[in-house]
């Protein structure tokens, strides 16, 4: 089996349907198999708890975390940030948003001490953390810096 041919998984941000892909297919831009809708929209995708559990777990794809909160400044201005960064890096990461707010046993269990905070998921797994807000450019090169080779 060649590189291109090596099964995916990753979450539908949509529906939540986990979908089976293949690397050589990340880049044709792939539709859901159950809703079918883009699955990946250059956009970061704001889950709930569930989601969140689901997405880590499921995904084959590594998975970049802002872990934000709405009454946070910091994260309000790394926002527009964070969805340039999106469109750099999908689909070969996933980015997506947790709202600690409504989700405090999760950042409890994730031990988010401060916001925003970024961790980066590997096969289900934390990789890395940075806390503190970041540029477009800087969120692109510091999640590059993280992903396995
Ligand atoms: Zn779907």
């Amino acid at each position: 089996m060649n590189a291109a041919a090596t099964p995916l998984h990753t979450v539908c941000p949509h529906c939540g349907t986990t979908n089976r892909l293949t690397a050589g297919s990340l880049g044709s831009a792939p539709d859901c198999g159950r809703c079918h809708r883009p699955l990946f929209t250059g956009a970061p995708v704001a889950l709930d708890e569930a989601g969140f559990r689901k997405t880590i777990q499921k995904s084959d794809l590594p998975v970049l975390v802002d872990f934000w909160a709405p009454w946070c400044g910091p994260c309000r201005a790394m926002a527009p940030q964070y969805e340039a960064a999106a469109r750099e890096l999908e689909p070969t990461v996933r980015l997506v948003k947790l709202d600690t707010e409504s989700a405090p046993a999760l950042a409890a269990q994730h031990n988010i001490r401060s916001i925003p905070t970024l961790a980066l998921f590997v096969g289900g797994r934390e990789v890395a953390r940075q806390a503190g807000a970041m540029g477009a450019a800087d969120i692109v090169r510091w999640t590059r810096a993280h992903l396995p080779h």
